[in-house]
Parts: C-alpha cells; sequence; structure tokens
C-alpha cells in the first residue's frame, strides 16, 4: 500500500497553499476514479494526497440568463447529466452526461477532474468546447480565467501550474436560435471510452447558419474545434453537399492518433462519418450516405 499524507483543506486558498507547499510531490483528489487507479498502479506516487472534498466553493450548478452557467469543478457528472437548466439551455450536455462513462464513474467523477487529467478519451471536453466554456483557475493568492481550448495543452497536459486548481467551468447563455447535437463512436459496444467524440453547435437563422461551431476529441491528443469544417457552413444555408464538404474537411483537418486503439486513418474515416451524420441530422437534411 502506498504511504502518503491526507491533507483535507476547507477552502481553495488553503488547498493551494498546501499544494505550494508540496509541490510535485502533492496531489489533489475530486472523486479519485482516474487518480486511484494511477495511484493503484503507480503511475503517481505523492507524498500527499489533497482532498478537494471538503471545499463548498467548488460545488453547485448555477444558472443565470445573463452570466450563463457555472460548473463547479467537483460537480458529477450525474448532476449535469440531471439538471434542469442544463437541460433546458444546453440539451447536448445532458446527453452527453447521460450517455458517457458507466452509473459508477458518473456519480462519482467530477467535471473537474475529467478535465484536469487530460485524458484524450473522454466527452465534456468536446461537449464544452463548441459553448465557449471558460475555465476559473485559483491559486491561494489570485483567480484568472481562461478558454478551455487554452486550458487544454498536451496529451494528459493542462495548463495548470502545481499549486493552481480548477474553480468552476463558465458558459455563456446561449443565442435564442441555438441548436446542438452531441455523438460518441464506440470501437466495441463493451467498451466506455470513446474512440472519437464529435460535438456541434450551430445558431440557425431563417434557415442560414450564422454560426457553425464543431470539435472533435478522442481521436488527436486534445480535442479541438475543427475551423475549416466550421467555415464549410457558417453563413451559408445548409444542404447535403454542404454538409458532406464540411465532413471531408474535418477529417482532413483532423491531427488524428495513431495507436493500439486505432489508426489515425481509421479515426479520420470515423470521425467523417460522425460528422457528417451530425451535421445531417443537426440540420435536418437527408440521411442517404
Ligand atoms: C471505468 C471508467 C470509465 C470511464 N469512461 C469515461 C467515458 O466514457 N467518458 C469520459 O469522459 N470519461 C470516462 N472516464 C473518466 C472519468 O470521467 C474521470 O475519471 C473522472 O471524471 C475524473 O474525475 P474525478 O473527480 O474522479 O477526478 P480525480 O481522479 O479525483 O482526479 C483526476 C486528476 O485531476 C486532478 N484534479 C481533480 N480535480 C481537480 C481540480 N479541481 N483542480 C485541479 N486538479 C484537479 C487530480 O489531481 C488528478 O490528477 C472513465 C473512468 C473510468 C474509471
Amino acid at each position: 500500500m502506498l504511504d502518503f499524507e491526507w491533507l483535507t483543506p476547507s477552502t481553495v486558498a488553503e488547498a493551494c497553499q498546501l499544494a505550494a507547499q508540496h509541490g510535485e510531490e502533492a496531489r489533489f483528489m475530486a472523486g479519485g476514479t482516474a487518480l486511484m487507479l494511477a495511484l493503484r498502479q503507480r503511475l503517481v506516487t505523492p507524498q500527499a494526497v489533497i482532498s478537494l472534498a471538503g471545499i463548498s466553493e467548488l460545488r453547485g450548478l448555477t444558472w443565470d440568463a445573463t452570466r450563463g452557467l457555472r460548473i463547479g469543478a467537483l460537480t458529477l457528472h450525474d448532476e449535469l447529466a440531471q439538471h434542469p437548466a442544463v437541460a433546458s439551455h444546453y440539451p447536448m450536455l445532458t446527453h452527453l452526461a447521460r450517455h458517457m462513462a458507466n452509473p459508477q464513474v458518473r456519480h462519482q467523477g467530477t467535471v473537474g477532474g475529467n478535465l484536469c487529467y487530460g485524458d484524450p478519451s473522454t466527452d465534456p471536453p468536446t461537449g464544452l468546447l463548441v459553448w465557449n466554456a471558460e475555465v476559473e483557475i485559483a491559486n491561494a493568492q489570485r483567480s484568472r480565467r481562461l478558454p478551455l481550448r487554452d486550458f487544454l495543452v498536451d496529451y494528459f497536459t493542462t495548463a495548470l501550474a502545481p499549486d493552481e486548481l480548477l474553480v468552476a467551468v463558465h458558459l455563456p447563455p446561449p443565442s435564442a436560435y441555438t441548436c446542438s447535437r452531441y455523438a460518441r463512436h464506440m470501437r466495441t459496444a463493451a467498451e466506455h471510452r470513446p474512440l472519437a467524440t464529435v460535438a456541434t453547435v450551430a445558431i440557425v437563422n431563417q434557415g442560414q447558419c450564422d454560426e457553425m461551431r464543431l470539435a472533435v476529441g478522442a481521436s488527436s491528443v486534445v480535442p479541438r474545434r475543427l475551423t475549416t469544417a466550421e467555415d464549410v457552413l457558417t453563413g451559408r444555408v445548409p444542404t447535403a453537399a454542404l454538409v458532406a464538404q464540411a465532413a471531408d474537411a474535418a477529417a482532413n483537418e483532423l491531427d488524428a492518433l495513431d495507436d493500439a486503439r486505432g489508426s489515425a486513418e481509421f479515426r479520420r474515416a470515423m470521425v467523417r462519418v460522425t460528422v457528417w451524420r451530425e451535421l445531417s441530422a443537426l440540420f435536418e437534411l437527408p440521411d442517404s450516405q
């Protein structure tokens, strides 16, 4: 059994001070679904584990028509799945949170822990990117906000400094003409983890797509918005031909992972067809491919 000090701060400032004191030798623990596995496999061997469970500032989901949605870092995936304001204003996130992982992980794992681990084979980062999410980060002295796309730096790497923690995720309120979808492609039905995730948000007014946002994850080192594909549809009236063009653009733009779960070529093919299906459904176009 690993021997480590168990620390239980009750404020963000206290947790960050403890992290600053211990430096690389400490790890925060939220729900523990990822960290416990890493500890058991000796992938990390910290001298101190700082539990975030007693910090009330990190809890809660709040909706405000002007400010949008605040998702506290300790929000469970299941809380996201069940929250009425999420279902009303960001229904795609309700779908995402209801279908990811398994019931045990959804009731124990947190949104903050998911983002901070930086694992590419996950769902929330892709879904949050298309809502223009920002993350609120704090250390003992100050807090800062940055776009989620800048927070997700590389494979299992985020923009967090060792003495910083994620406090909350903020989503601006959506426009009245917003429609959205989320899909995850599974390599086999027995797996929990997606091979490719596709999130779409479109602002459609009088038949024209005023703004297209499209993110792909789980098939690249970090989930990313695919702007070439977005540009195919932004400012246009969506047609089957444009959707097919956007799907091709997404597959070409993807910097695809090539690993034991799928070759880069296979991932690009799955992304292409998933983007094509999702955009066809989003714009209610015939599904004829
Ligand atoms: C069997 C299984 C299946 C899964 N399937 C899926 C899936 O289908 N889709 C999916 O998206 N995910 C999946 N996951 C991953 C799961 O979503 C994450 O493990 C979970 O969200 C992590 O949250 P946690 O609270 O348990 O984090 P923890 O394990 O407590 O922490 C994870 C990491 O983040 C750090 N951390 C946690 N909170 C903070 C914070 N507020 N600030 C700074 N650092 C922090 C910790 O130090 C640690 O390094 C699966 C996990 C398992 C075990």
